[in-house]
């Protein structure tokens, strides 16, 4: 591994490598400059789909600027979580204090946008300057009458990985605090899907097809009343397991609600999961209903799918992503259009996940932890890599490196998940690993 920093070298494992022990769940080597973001945005990313609360950034801009906007949670209701509220510290907050600030934006904008609840979110500066956001949620919550959460996410605490605990913990404080009577016995929470260009509303017309009540939806297309009574459903059904896992246990051994873990990306997962939840709730007609829809989507888009395939039959893949579940189904969904994933990675994965994606690759897949711009190109030029499938940060490296990219992170404005979205996947990673226009860019071979 000529160029690889000596201490990232444990974090870095091929499939065909004799012995295997990932090195992972650990904060990033300085020097290296992650792709991984920090706690504040891990909370961020985790709540922000919640439509109908206010989420205040207590800090300077430039911990807002990142989350502004450019993420693809849709809603179908209110529309709150579009907009961006930031403290705004400055210099005269750093000597002083931030606490009056954040008193002052917090009265001032649930006046003007009424909104169900507030997050408020802790950045890096107010770890260090000491303000007690907790002491001033209480005080605005009790004078104001909603919930106001804070969100305890200093940046440099730790992980992205923290990050999603500390939003699970505020998304506890709702959970058991709602009516849940009239709520069916086959009924599931939907946990861990972002509604990205309307997924989770895809997802959701699934279950409801299969005969299945979804209470809440944490968080893609969140309502905070619907949160409020989680703890009333009877199977929690986790996708984004690396955010979410922490929620759900916590359901489990405190409403003693069971979960499962389930992908929706690809056609594979994407049945598996249907059945598993149907399995799950024990009803016959349940599992009946889902035969059929699992029947009537896959012939759907099968005969698409093995057109695209003939194209792409022995192309390559790099894939990154959060959590490494999501990559598992990609190297899936890449292998039913003919695809090979050459180099897999994820932010977020831990020791069993690439246990796992090491019997799942093809020999001679490189597997990455928590990697870095330097390496991925490295990676890329070895593999002969054609496409790139991961966020925002990799497409620059994906483009100069004369190869293809197709976004799989909260940026993308096309739905990816469920049976249509493995069509509209197939076909982007088409266009763009087809694109006439490799031929005038430098080949990644290096
Ligand atoms: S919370 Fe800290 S690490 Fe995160 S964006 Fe703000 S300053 Fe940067």
């Amino acid at each position: 591994m000529d160029g690889i920093l000596e201490k990232r070298k444990k974090q870095i494992h091929r499939t065909d490598e004799a012995k295997f022990d990932m090195e992972c769940g650990k904060a990033s080597l300085a020097g290296s400059v992650s792709q991984r973001a920090c706690v504040f945005c891990g909370s961020r990313v985790v709540l922000y789909p919640i439509t109908d609360a206010l989420h205040l950034i207590h800090g300077p801009i430039g911990c807002a600027s990142y989350t502004w906007d450019i993420r693809g949670a849709t809603s179908s209701g209110r529309q709150l979580h579009r907009m961006s509220f930031c403290t705004d510290l400055t210099e005269k907050e750093v000597i002083y204090g931030g606490e009056k600030k954040l008193y002052k934006s917090l009265c001032t904008l649930i006046d003007k946008y009424k909104p169900a609840a507030a997050f408020v979110y802790a950045t890096c500066i107010v770890g260090i300057i000491g303000d007690d956001m907790e002491a001033v949620c209480r005080k605005v919550e009790k004078e104001k009458g909603i919930r106001v959460l804070p969100v305890m996410s200093e940046g440099f605490k730790g992980t992205k990985k923290d990050g999603y605990k500390a939003a699970c913990d505020a998304i506890s404080e709702l959970v058991g605090t709602g009516d849940t009577s009239g709520i069916s016995k086959h009924s599931i929470n939907i946990l861990g899907d972002f509604n990205i260009a309307g997924e989770t509303d895809i997802i959701r017309s699934y279950y409801e097809r299969m005969g299945v009540e979804v209470v809440a939806t944490i968080t893609g297309d969140g309502r905070i009343d619907d949160i409020c009574k989680a703890h009333g459903a009877t199977l929690n059904v986790v996708q984004c397991s690396g955010s979410m896992t922490h929620l759900a246990k916590e359901m489990q051994a405190k409403y003693g609600i069971p979960y499962v873990r389930v992908s929706y990306v690809g056609i594979e997962d994407t049945s598996a999961a249907l059945y598993d939840v149907a399995e799950k709730l024990g009803s016959e007609e349940i599992m009946e209903k889902t035969r059929e829809l699992v029947a009537a989507e896959v012939a759907k888009i099968y005969p698409e799918l093995l057109e695209i395939k003939k194209d792409l039959e022995g192309k390559r893949a790099a894939v990154y992503t959060g959590g490494a579940f999501k990559a598992f189904s990609l190297v899936r969904s890449l292998r039913t259009i003919g695809m090979i994933a050459a180099v897999v990675g994820s932010q977020t994965g831990n020791k069993e996940d690439y246990e796992q994606l090491r019997e799942l690759c093809d020999p001679g897949t490189i597997l990455v932890d928590d990697t870095n711009p330097v390496e991925l190109s490295k990676f890329m030029q070895e593999q002969n890599i054609d496409i790139f499938i991961g966020g925002v940060k990799e497409r620059p490296l994906a483009f100069k490196l004369g190869a293809g990219f197709c976004d799989h992170n909260h940026e993308r404005k096309i739905p990816l998940g469920g049976f249509e979205g493995m069509v509209a996947f197939a076909k982007e990673v088409h266009a763009s690993v087809m694109s006439p226009v490799w031929q005038f860019a430098r080949k990644n071979k290096g």
